[in-house]
C-alpha cells in the first residue's frame, strides 16, 4: 500500500477514531493540505478489506483530494478482480471491474454532537469531520462501493445454458437425453414401456 501526496507532505501519525475496523487501512492525512488538489493511490489486497469472497488479489484505488476552505472533495476509481460462481452452470467466474466514487467532507467545528464520519441527513451526502480529525479513512467507502458493484446475477456468459436440472449435465459442453423429444435412438425401443412422465436417465 502506498499513498502519494505531492508537495512534500509530512506523513504524521494518524488520529482516527470511531471506526469499527482497526486499524484503518486506507488513510489520507489532511492536517497539512493546502487549497489545491493532491493525487492519492492505494493498492490493497481484497482479503485485507474482508472482500475475499467476492474479489481476488489486489484492489487498486486511484484518485485525488482537494481542499477548499474547510471542505474536502475526494474522487477516485477502484479497479478490482471480481470472482464468483455462475448462477446457472456453477463454474468459477472472474472479471475485472472498475467503479468510481466521490465524497464530500465538511469540517464542523461547532457541532460537538456530530460523530466522526456520520452522514448528515440534510446535507445531500456530505460527511462531517470534527476539527480535531487529521485524516480521512476510505475503508468503508471502498468496501461499500465494491459491494454495490457486485452483480445481483452472476453468469459466466449471457447465454449460459446452465446445468440440466435432471441429470446435472453441463449443457454448455454436452447434451443430455432428459428433455422430451430428444430421446437417444438407443433408448427409443423403450419408449412406451414407461408411463408418459417417467424420465429416462
Ligand atoms: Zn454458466
Ligand atoms: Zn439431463
Amino acid at each position: 500500500m502506498c499513498i502519494i501526496l505531492g508537495g512534500g507532505l509530512a506523513m504524521k501519525s494518524q488520529h482516527v477514531e470511531g471506526k469499527k475496523r482497526a486499524p484503518a487501512l486506507l488513510v489520507i492525512p489532511i492536517a497539512n493540505l493546502e487549497e489545491r488538489e493532491y493525487p492519492f493511490d492505494f493498492t490493497i489486497d481484497a482479503d485485507a478489506l474482508e472482500l475475499g469472497s467476492f474479489y481476488r488479489g489486489e484492489i487498486s484505488i486511484d484518485g485525488s483530494i482537494s481542499r477548499v476552505a474547510s471542505q474536502y472533495y475526494l474522487s477516485g476509481r477502484i479497479t478490482a478482480e471480481q470472482i464468483g460462481e455462475c448462477d446457472r452452470c456453477l463454474i468459477e467466474t472472474e472479471r475485472k471491474v472498475e467503479a468510481e466514487f466521490s465524497l464530500y467532507f465538511q469540517v464542523s467545528g461547532d457541532a460537538p454532537e456530530v460523530e466522526s464520519g456520520e452522514e448528515s441527513e440534510d446535507a445531500g451526502g456530505i460527511y462531517r469531520l470534527r476539527a480535531d480529525e487529521h485524516a480521512i479513512v476510505l475503508d468503508d467507502e471502498i468496501i461499500e462501493t465494491l459491494r454495490l458493484a457486485y452483480p445481483m446475477k452472476n453468469l459466466c456468459r449471457e447465454d449460459c445454458k446452465g446445468l440440466c436440472s435432471s441429470c446435472g449435465t453441463d449443457l454448455n459442453k454436452n447434451t443430455c437425453n432428459c428433455s422430451k423429444g430428444t430421446i437417444d435412438p438407443r433408448w427409443s425401443k423403450l419408449e412406451g414401456l414407461f408411463p408418459e412422465d417417467t424420465e429416462l436417465n
